[in-house]
């Protein structure tokens, strides 16, 4: 590891990753009085963060109660717990379900609105908030704005490439390039490492989820796994590496997502196989049933819905009108019509999808299992440190969002994420971003 004592730029707390969990600590640490220079890849849009599908696990917020929902910080952690069976740390968890009760009106200070309130497989009440741009990217630029505004130097060119250490071993900046030119920063206080997930590198893919490395996977481009990597490089643990989130609903024809089509399987839409049988319990969500779409012939499912609840999902999605003459949605006035146009025997079609639909009507899309992202990361406490393979806190060094370990915890053997909750990725980048963003700043200086 090289050690540099002449750094060319300087800061109290540096933030690698402009995603939520990055801005979300920078903004935490500029509050605290700290100088922030926060690195990012040229476009930040091309996180998971604003591609995200815009839906946000929080509890006991002013919409929640608005609509006499009851929810607490408490119901929402045993549900997580529940969900990972225990293979996350519980006062991880705890911090993040206590910040779920914040997260609401810090980002409506900020801008965000939120317009719906869902109910999803795994929580126990509707608590999964629907952003009114219903797609990640408004929200992220809402963080950019407010870190910018606060003061942060934000270098969105700048990629962070190694930890650098000092002579007692504790962490104090990086050595980045930009435009392949290569520049040190030094941490006065503190490095957060939140860089993403490693989704689309290719190496770490065929090393921890080798199963899945061929698989379609939507993860912005920007999920190279590099704070993952830096922080091993220099001894830190990693916990999850295996796991992964899959989804049930990518399109079949273009192995991307179609907004709505989770909303529609919660409200009751069904799965049917090329044989026209249905093999699933689709209450069970995106995830549950990834697995068993894999299995179905040609590993493809038709999701089918009828035209009540393809208007109902129209209404939250404002922007699905747009996938309707695309011909990735197909229509039949019957099940017998829709079967024929969508190659499946008329009268299986009727037999399933007929009798649960019985005003006819119907759309079909094709879907199949594709990846989300990867949900391992380096181990941290919960205060956002990151954990040495010797079990100690590494000095001067945290970590946030998808470079740690995803709330969904461990893999099992047929799922690789089977404990993943519905806006609990949101949740934890911003929770444990501002959490790290609190501590990185109250690091003594060197
Ligand atoms: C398609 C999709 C849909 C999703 N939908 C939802 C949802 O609706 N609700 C939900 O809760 N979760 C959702 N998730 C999960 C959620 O998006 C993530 O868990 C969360 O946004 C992670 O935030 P992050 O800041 O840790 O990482 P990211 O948002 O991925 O940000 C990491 C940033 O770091 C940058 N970076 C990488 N390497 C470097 C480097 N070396 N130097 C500088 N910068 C670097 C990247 O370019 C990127 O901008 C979804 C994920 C995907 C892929």
């Amino acid at each position: 590891m090289k050690r540099k004592q002449d750094y060319e730029l300087q800061c109290d707390v540096l933030v690698v990753g402009t995603g939520y969990a990055g801005l979300a600590a920078a903004i935490e640490a500029l509050s605290s009085g700290a100088k922030v220079i926060a690195l990012g890849r040229r476009n930040p849009l091309a996180s998971n963060s604003a591609l995200g599908g815009g839906t946000f696990a929080f509890a006991d917020t002013p919409l929640q109660k608005q609509k006499g929902i009851q929810d607490s910080a408490d119901l929402l952690a045993g549900d997580i717990l529940k969900a990972n069976r225990r293979t996350i740390p519980e006062d991880i968890v705890d911090a993040a379900a206590r910040q779920s009760v914040e997260l609401y009106d810090w980002l409506a200070e900020i801008g965000a609105g939120f317009y719906e309130v869902m109910q999803y497989p795994g929580h126990s009440v509707p608590r999964v908030h629907l952003e009114s741009g219903m797609d990640g990217a408004n929200t992220l630029n809402l963080l950019l704005k407010r870190a910018r505004n606060k003061g942060a130097d934000v270098r969105l060119d700048t990629v962070a490439e190694h930890l650098t250490l000092n002579e007692k071993n504790e962490v104090e900046g990086v050595q980045a390039a930009n435009s392949g030119e290569k520049t040190t920063i030094k941490a006065r206080r503190a490095t957060i490492l939140a860089a993403g997930g490693f989704g689309k590198n290719k190496i770490m893919m065929a090393r921890y989820l080798p199963e899945y490395a061929e698989m379609p996977c939507v993860s912005g481009a920007g999920s190279t796994g590099d704070g993952i990597r830096m922080g091993m490089e220099i001894g830190a643990d990693v916990l999850n590496m295996d796991a992964a989130e899959l989804y049930s609903l990518g399109s079949a024809r273009k192995g991307l997502r179609i907004p709505g089509v989770s909303e529609a399987m919660s409200k009751g839409a069904i799965l049917v196989n090329k044989n026209g049988e249905r093999f699933t319990d689709e209450n069970q969500g995106y995830g549950l049933t990834a697995p068993p779409v894999m299995q179905q012939p040609d590993a493809v499912a038709l999701l089918v819905l009828d035209e009540t609840l393809l208007k109902s999902v129209v209404k939250l999605h404002r922007n699905i009108d747009k996938y309707l003459n695309t011909g990735l949605i197909y229509y039949g006035k019957t099940a017998p019509e829709l079967a024929r146009r969508t190659g499946i025997d008329p009268d299986n079609l009727q037999k399933t999808a007929g009798q649960i639909f019985p005003s006819g009507k119907l759309y079909g899309t094709w879907v199949r299992t594709i990846l989300i992202q990867s949900m391992g990361g380096l181990k941290v406490n919960s205060r956002a440190q990151v954990i040495h393979r010797h079990g100690h806190p590494i000095p001067r060094l945290y970590a946030a969002g998808d470079n740690t370990p995803s709330l969904g915890g461990a893999a099992t053997s047929d799922n690789p994420c089977p404990g993943y909750l519905t806006g609990t990725g949101y949740l934890l980048a911003l929770a444990s971003g501002r959490i790290a963003g609190q501590n990185a700043a109250g690091v003594a200086t060197q």
